[in-house]
Order: C-alpha cells, then structure tokens, then sequence
C-alpha cells in the first residue's frame, strides 16, 4: 500500500528533471515573410510572460536564419525540420547539421513520419544524422510512431521499439540530449488524436525501453513529446499524463492564437510553504534549502493518506486510476489535515500539478 502512496506522490509532488516542452513543426508552410510575421507574433505573445515550458519553433531551412536573430532566446529556441546525413560537399540540394547550426538554430526534428514515408528515411540513415546533429551541438527531436494498420494490428510497440535502434547506438551522454516525439501516423493532420489512455500507455513502454537500454535515471530525464492533431482543447487531457512531457505541433504551430494556447496548460510552477501554525503562506518557485523540510513533510503526508478514509483514495489503491482532479482533493484534504508541519509543499509540477495547499 505504502509503494502506491510513494508512486502518487512522486507523481504529484516530486519537482521531475525533465523538461516540458511545445514544439511547433512548421512543415513547408509559409513564405519567408510570412514566416518573419509569424515568429515576430509569437515573440510579441510571449513578450510579457515566462513559459513555464521550453518554447521550441521548427521553421522551414530558409526562415532560419532570419527569425533566430528576431526571437527571444531566453524563451524561444528555432530549430530546423531536417538535415542532412552527410557532413558537406556534393549533394545538391542538401543542407548539413552544420549550416543549421550555423544560423544560431539549436534543434532539428529528425524522423518525422513525412521524412520516412516520402524521402525513404531508414534507421540507417537517421542514426547518421542524430549523429551529425549532435556533433554540431543541436539538439535532435526525433520522431518515432506507427501507421494505422501497425495500431490496428496492435504492433505499435513493436514499431516504435525498432525506430528507437536510430539512437539506441548513441553513448548515454549523447542519449541524455536528445528528445523523443511519439507521434502516431494516423493522427497526424488528421484531425484524429490518440485517446490520453494511449498515449500515455505508449510514452510509458518508450520510457521503460529507454530504461532498459541507458537506466532508469536518463529515462526518467528523457522528455517524450506527444504530436499528432494537437490544440489547445485536447492537450491538456494528453499533457496530464505522467509520461507526456508537452507535444510536437502541426497544424495548430501556424496560429499563435493556438500554439500559445497550448503553452498556457503549463501552469505556473510554485511551492506554497507555511508555519507552524499556518497563517504565513509564502509562494515561490524554487524549493530552494526548504527542500529537506518538504521531504519530511513528505513523510507526514504519506501518514495522513493512510489514515484517510477516502473513496477516492481507497479507489487509488485498489488498482484503479482517479484523475489528477481527484487525486489533488484528496491530497489537499490530507495537508489541510497536517497542521503542525513546518513546511507545505504545494504545486508540484505544472500541468502536473496539484495545488495541495492552497487558499483557492
Ligand atoms: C507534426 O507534423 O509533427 C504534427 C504533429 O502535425 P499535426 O499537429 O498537424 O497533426
């Protein structure tokens, strides 16, 4: 029962390493001016505010270099859609990891589904251009996911395992800078989505493969992107998975209106401290030296949650899934319980958050 108690609130409450990321992935969409527009928009959106996730834009190779200088880099990183798996000289048509690089671009998406379906991009090859991406200090976001008849053979683990091969040759530390984007096919600009219970079953077996090859600590720093038919109005269900760490957008990248809109279901990250007594609510965003303090009051939680009797909980620990909703009512019931504690934790974790203190 205790390990249960110990999975939610690492869940809940632990501050995790890896990143949250949104990712837009602009396709050959756009015109050089068009783009300028759409990226100085997005800069102006965001101009007020810290994302309280990464905030990545993937623009056709010739916007790079114009919208790098115009975009914030504290808050927007630009990456390119592809790039080569040669390192330079006579391939006409091609653009190297170096010349991407070289417009101050610090991500390339490598994999997308397009690329292996259109341009017959193998593991092979993309195992070169991980290669080359991260010889040339840009950080590859590499795209695995299967096709609609792979799903409906229910082979999707399968897939994804053996399109995992491209990096599975890199050393760990190479490994440590990619990230990881599942997107299934079949929801891709289509308008389907994967249901949240697919996704995160699917984010959950990359995670334990990753696991398995590089150990449980680059796993669980490994962000792992959702994509495929992304908005605003489904990717909060989809990000409130453990194992979803934000997505990789299409069609909704085009609209700031839209991709912002994804960016806000990060929530604010925050801690909520109080005293002994519980009349001096501080909030901050950093642990900070409070954080031995919280993992005691970690303890005396997990000793309040015993003492509960509370359906939702007990639902929790016979098997049963209740949402992140439910779960923060019970485990704000259970810190309102612990009064004498020297410090509350609350918000653990942006969208993953739960508010286990609070005044609202
Ligand atoms: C993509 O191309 O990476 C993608 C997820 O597209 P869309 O959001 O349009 O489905």
């Amino acid at each position: 029962m205790n390990n249960r108690i110990e999975n939610l609130l690492t869940l809940l409450i632990k501050n995790k390493m890896r990143k949250n990321i949104v990712a837009g992935n602009w396709k050959m969409n756009k015109t050089l001016q068009e783009g300028i527009a759409l990226a100085k928009e997005l800069n102006e959106a965001l101009a007020n505010e810290k994302p309280n996730c990464d905030v990545i834009i993937c623009t056709p190779f010739i916007h790079l270099a114009s919208v790098t200088p115009l975009v914030d880099a504290a808050k927007i990183g630009v990456g390119a859609e592809n790039c080569a798996d040669k390192e330079s000289g006579a391939y006409t048509g091609e653009v190297s990891a170096a010349m991407v690089a070289s417009t101050g671009a610090k991500y390339v998406i490598l994999g997308h589904s397009e690329r292996r379906a259109y341009y017959g991009e193998t593991v092979e090859i993309l195992k070169d251009k991980v290669k080359l991406a991260l010889a040339n200090g840009l950080t590859p976001i590499f795209c695995i996911g299967e096709v609609l008849e792979e799903r409906e053979a229910n082979k999707q683990n399968e897939v994804v395992a053996a399109q995992l091969a491209s990096v599975f040759d890199l050393s760990a530390e190479d490994f440590s800078k990619i990230v990881l984007a599942y997107e299934p096919v079949w929801a891709i600009g289509t308008g389907k989505t994967a249901s949240p219970a697919q996704a995160q079953e699917i984010h959950a077996f990359i995670r334990s493969a990753v696991a398995e090859k590089y150990g449980k600590e680059i796993a669980d720093n490994t962000s792992i992107l959702y994509g495929g038919s992304c908005k605003p109005s489904n990717a909060k269900e989809l990000f409130s998975n453990p194992d979803v760490d934000g997505g990789l957008i299409g069609g909704a990248a085009l609209k700031v209106s839209d991709f912002k809109g994804i960016i806000d279901l990060f929530e604010m990250k925050a801690y909520i401290y109080n005293d002994e007594k519980g009349d001096n609510i501080t909030v901050t965003d950093d642990l900070g030296d409070m954080a031995d303090q919280a993992a005691e009051y970690r303890t005396e939680l997990i000793e309040k949650i015993c003492e509960l009797d509370d359906d939702l909980m007990m639902q929790y620990l016979e098997g049963e899934e209740p949402s992140v909703d439910d779960m923060k009512k019970v485990l704000r019931k259970a810190t309102c319980e612990c009064q004498a504690i020297p410090v509350c934790c609350g918000t653990a974790y942006r969208n993953k958050g739960c508010l286990l203190y609070t005044s609202d």
